[in-house]
């Protein structure tokens, strides 16, 4: 095999292969008590990751190719394994689909960890030991670096590289840790020691932030998590919820003083699993959530994947347009037994409470009466097993697909109640794909073509009388939230660490403000217009305080 690296004076090729053996024991240790640590501190998602990553370090793929180089080039056993493990990496990182390149970063972290603990060199650690909570730069992080890193030292981390559905960032939503990625060499530009913001809620890195920012953002990255007992209730007729996708997300919202959970999204409950989730193990994972949320509702979203959330367990589809395949809804009605499963443990963990379920994606009348006469069936099927099931269930549907936004009319009758999800809402409508940086400026809320769609979706809810939330990630936005509430937007559900910084915003705003900006953006013809609307909304306000 050839190899580039110099060939070092190696012991005993047995040696080395001994040592190495040892190190992937030791590895497989840590990894397990990372996992350990982090069900407590993030939730079983991020637990599932280590545990995945301690699968990685048993498989044969990465464990023999490490010991042949060892054997038959003459490689200590930390170049081996950091010859095998960054084989095995790109080996997944040239496939085409997103989750497996996502997965090679896993495959280099382990080889990092292997290689450290044979070197006898700490693992990289970011714990700042004195001063302010800083903001962590660099080109890319680790997810289990990420995994130890502590909301009282860390106040954001800001990314040259990184990818939105890997790892690390999934980690550092669910610890709510305020993350910026994809930021290329602009960061390398930006001296030690500058104060700078990150705005987890956009992506971004504020150098120098003023005022205006700090106020957009929150005061202090993280500061969110001070616990709080309730927060005082707002003059506008809007309700602040989380969005969470853990139950340690969930006891965010609930600690930053969300009035319930808008948007639970239930396909990360279960991610990087290789079988489908049980019913058992639904039910019982559905009762925690909601025991950890005091108080409103927690609206359920049945799984989503298929698109850019492809699960291991689901049915492998080769489509040349995931975005535009069978995702979400379409999914979930093409495999009913999948559907049933999820549906029926909703039912029975929720048997004297009512129950809020949402079906992502729905395009069509027919696919939200088809989702509804699913949520029936199931109802049925665990009657006649004879379990009690909620007496009370509220269906509901996301609307994502600019169809559905048209049709809203012809939907309304049918659900009974809409969540608009804008970070779909903005990618179909201006044909801008979400997780590209590139066409931002295309892929947003303040474009008045999705303002009017949201328009139309409040216009057909108040015909029928149907609440309409948000819940796509314009609603944490200072400059949109007030937008929305014009337009008659009534829950905004937005991640937890931006729960305090929308009610202090939304606290200083009155209802015929935001309906004056609201009419005013809906005639713009521009995105720029619409900003300037917010803004000067944004600026009336702050001066008046
Ligand atoms: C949305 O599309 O706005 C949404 C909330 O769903 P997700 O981000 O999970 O696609
Ligand atoms: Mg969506």
């Amino acid at each position: 095999m050839p190899v580039g690296a110099p060939q070092p004076q190696v012991a005993s090729p047995e040696h080395e292969q001994h040592r190495l053996r040892g190190a992937l024991d030791h590895a497989a240790q840590e990894l397990a008590d990372l996992a350990e640590q982090t069900r407590a501190r993030a939730g079983e998602d991020v637990a599932a990751i280590f545990e995945a990553q301690a699968l990685f370090v048993r498989d044969p793929a990465l464990v023999d190719q490490a010991l042949s180089a060892i054997a038959e080039n003459g490689l200590s056993a930390v170049q081996a394994i950091e010859l095998a493990s960054a084989r095995q990496a790109d080996v997944l990182a040239r496939l085409e689909d997103e989750y497996f390149r996502a997965r090679a970063a896993d495959i280099r972290d382990v080889g990092r960890r292997v290689a450290a603990i044979l070197a006898g060199r700490p693992r990289a650690s970011l714990h700042m030991s004195s001063g302010a909570p800083a903001v962590v730069s660099a080109d890319d992080l680790d997810a289990s670096v990420v995994a130890e890193l502590r909301l009282e030292t860390v106040a954001g981390v800001a990314l040259a590289g990184g990818a939105p559905t890997g790892h690390a960032a999934i980690v550092a939503r669910a610890l709510g840790i305020p993350l910026a990625l994809g930021l290329g060499d602009d960061l390398l530009a930006i001296a030690d020691g500058e104060e700078v913001l990150v705005d987890g809620t956009a992506g971004r890195l504020l150098v120098r932030p003023d005022s205006t920012d700090r106020l957009a953002v929150g005061s202090s990255n993280g500061a969110a998590f001070v616990a709080v007992a309730d927060l005082p209730p707002l003059a506008l007729p809007v309700v602040i919820e989380g969005n969470a996708g853990s139950v340690r997300e969930v006891e965010q919202a609930a600690a930053a003083g969300a009035h319930g959970i808008g948007l639970l999204r239930t396909e990360l409950l279960f991610l990087g699993r290789s079988v489908p989730p049980g019913l058992e193990e639904q039910r019982a994972l559905y009762r925690r959530i909601r025991a950890a949320m005091p108080r409103g509702s927690i609206v359920f979203r049945t799984l989503d994947v298929g698109g850019d959330k492809p699960a291991a367990y689901g049915p492998a589809l080769a489509e040349a347009n995931p975005a535009l395949g069978v995702r979400g809804v379409r999914l979930g009605l093409r495999h009913p037994e999948l559907l049933e499963v999820q549906l029926r443990a909703l039912l029975e963990s929720s048997p004297d409470s009512p129950l809020h379920v949402m079906f992502p994606m729905v395009a069509t009348l027919e696919e939200a009466l088809l989702a509804r006469a699913a949520v029936q069936r199931a109802t049925e099927i665990s009657r006649s097993a004879g379990l009690s099931v909620a007496a009370e269930v509220h269906v509901g549907i996301m609307i994502e697909v600019p169809a559905a936004a048209l049709m809203a009319d012809a939907l309304a009758p049918a659900v009974d109640f809409f969540s608009v999800g804008t970070n779909d809402l903005v990618q179909y409508p201006m044909a801008a794909d979400r997780t590209s940086a590139e066409p931002a400026d295309l892929a947003t809320a303040l474009q008045p073509a999705v303002l009017r769609l949201v328009n139309n979706v409040c216009l057909a809810a108040r015909e029928h009388n149907r609440p309409v939330a948000v819940c796509g990630e314009a609603g944490a936005s200072p400059l949109l939230a007030p937008l929305l509430i014009g337009l008659g937007v009534t829950q905004l559900s937005i991640a937890p660490q931006s729960v305090r910084a929308l009610h202090e915003h939304l606290a200083g705003l009155d209802l015929g403000a935001c309906r004056a900006a609201a009419s005013a953006a809906l005639r713009a013809s521009t995105s720029s217009d619409v900003q300037l609307v917010a803004e000067t909304l944004l600026q009336t306000t702050s001066s008046d305080a």
